[in-house]
């Protein structure tokens, strides 16, 4: 690395200031590249990254540097980002959290992270997450746990935990996630940043490890609603050559209505009224099994958005608990036949020693693979065989629509839905580990609105228990990405709560 001067609070900034300090050349894409590389080597303790390589990322930002020297202005040129380890990346290794890709090299980049390359962003590195994304607590990683940087004896959240906590410690000013499940409103919520789900389809899977390939999505992990949005603005859009299920509509500039609608590149004038926006409560997110710490911050956050200008209207969605048993049947029997391409001769380790094909297969599996995928295989095999596949996988299906259903009659009588993210704060590393029960359980708020496709987000809302983050969901209709950030939005020009910051980092 050079000599230059670190600027003690670059890292502070925003992407959107960033981007700003960039276009009137006050810094360097390489000085703030080599400003955030410091800080990920600092904080290495954390476990949030995977893979670096200084050389790559600081070749890239030089490259953004001649785009900026020619006078070209766009959003995102020269501002840096990290990518959660399911994106295949050519420049770094892939190992979507497991053993069975360790060392795995993609001879191509997933179309997200092409997009952002294009955009003019800096990849610093890959973010640690749970094995093939399956998990709440980042503790299904096959390399390390990712410690929460508000308080190290705990999770961070999963599966994007390495791309919360480093947004959260502030090794980098922004990240990509996926969500199936919850994967990116839960890990957000748990360390206090903001992330946003898209629409089903809105961001092109092609290149992103398949977990659940009806439910995976990806999606920005940032500080603010505003750095989601000049985010997604670029990660969206159609994919249909590679990506059959992508959307085929066109990408809304998300940030430049956010600007319209009243901010500021920092992010600081004051909030427009929310006046005609119906926030739907269904009860079934209010109920006991949210913890009242949580619901404290939830409810305090809904009366500052009352306080805007919005109503809170109650709404029913009836089959809320299924949610539970139905995703844990749909996602594990795609996992299932996604998985069956890491066999130790298509994809992915191959054991040293075995007698035959079928030990070959049998040995190469169950070393590349950990409990959970292990667990998820046993699973998805079982509800799609012969003689349970009607009983388990149909019905499942069928609830399914029922769910997607139930939002559709609450859209009737709201624009958007709010209630908790996560029913407690983060919990402690260790904690699960012999009930994976329990994490399923935690998935409570986020599973029903991935098995309806619909796009949703994690605003911080306040502090619960112990101190630790709480976010807000917001769940929008279809398409409706743009409502969900204009929303946040508002909300965070009123409050500070996404500008809080771990002690100590
Ligand atoms: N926690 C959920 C699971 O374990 C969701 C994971 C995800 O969204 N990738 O499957």
């Amino acid at each position: 690395m050079s000599s230059v001067p670190l600027q003690p609070d670059l890292h502070n900034l925003a992407v959107a200031e960033l981007a700003a300090k960039l276009a009137a050349r006050e810094v360097s894409s390489v000085e703030i590249a080599q400003h955030f590389l410091a800080r990920i080597k600092q904080q290495d303790a954390l476990g949030a990254f995977l893979a670096l390589d200084a050389d790559v990322s600081l070749a890239q930002a030089k490259a953004a540097d001649v785009r900026l020297a020619a006078g070209e202005r766009t959003p995102l040129l020269g501002v840096p980002l990290a990518h959660k380890d399911v994106f295949v990346t050519r420049d770094f290794v892939t190992t979507a959290g497991s053993k069975m890709l360790e060392n795995y090299r993609s001879p191509f980049n997933a179309t997200v992270v092409s997009k952002l390359a294009q955009a003019g962003m800096v990849t610093l590195g890959k973010l640690n997450c749970d094995e093939f994304a399956m998990g709440s607590g980042n503790d299904n990683s096959a390399y390390k746990p990712v410690h929460n940087p508000w308080d190290l004896s705990r999770i961070p959240g999963g599966s994007s935990g390495g791309s919360a906590a480093a947004v959260a410690a502030r090794l980098v000013p922004a990240a990509t996630g996926t969500d199936t499940g919850g994967s990116i409103r839960q890990p957000a919520s748990l360390t206090g940043i903001t992330g946003i789900k898209p629409t089903y389809g809105r961001c092109s899977r092609y290149g992103m490890v398949a977990f659940a390939s009806s439910l995976d999505q990806a999606g920005p992990m940032a500080r603010s609603a505003l750095d989601c949005a000049l985010l997604l603005s670029s990660m969206a859009g159609p994919d249909l050559d590679r990506d059959s299920t992508s959307l085929d509509l066109p990408v809304t500039d998300y940030a430049t209505e956010l600007i319209a609608a009243g901010a500021d590149k920092a992010c600081r004038t004051d909030p427009k009224s929310l006046q005609g926006l119906r926030i739907g409560l269904p009860k079934q997110f209010f109920g006991a099994g949210c913890a009242p710490d949580v619901l404290a911050a939830v409810r305090a956050a809904l009366a500052e958005f009352e306080k805007l200008g919005a109503t809170l209207v109650d709404v029913d969605l009836p089959l809320t608990e299924l949610s539970i048993p139905v995703y844990y049947v749909i996602a594990p029997a795609e996992a299932s036949s996604n998985l069956s391409r890491f066999d130790g001769v298509r994809y992915g380790h191959r054991a040293a020693h075995y007698t035959d094909l079928t030990d070959m297969y049998k040995k190469s599996r169950s070393e590349g693979f950990g409990d959970e995928a292990t667990r998820r295989i046993m699973i998805g095999t079982y509800v799609l065989s012969h003689g349970y596949y009607d009983a388990y996988y149909l019905k499942a299906q069928k609830i399914r629509r029922l769910i997607a259903e139930d939002f559709q009659k609450a859209f009737t009588q709201c624009d958007v839905i709010a209630g908790p993210v996560s029913p407690t704060v983060a919990w402690k590393i260790g904690e699960n580990a012999k009930d994976p029960v329990a994490s399923y359980l935690a998935d409570i708020y986020t599973l029903s609105s991935s098995l309806a496709g619909l796009p949703g987000m994690s605003v911080p809302a306040g502090l619960g228990a112990y101190g630790m983050p709480v976010g807000l969901q917001l769940i929008g209709n279809y398409f409706k990405e743009a409502q969900l950030l204009g929303a946040a939005h508002q909300f965070q020009l009123a409050t500070d709560w996404h500008m809080r910051q771990p002690q100590d980092i």
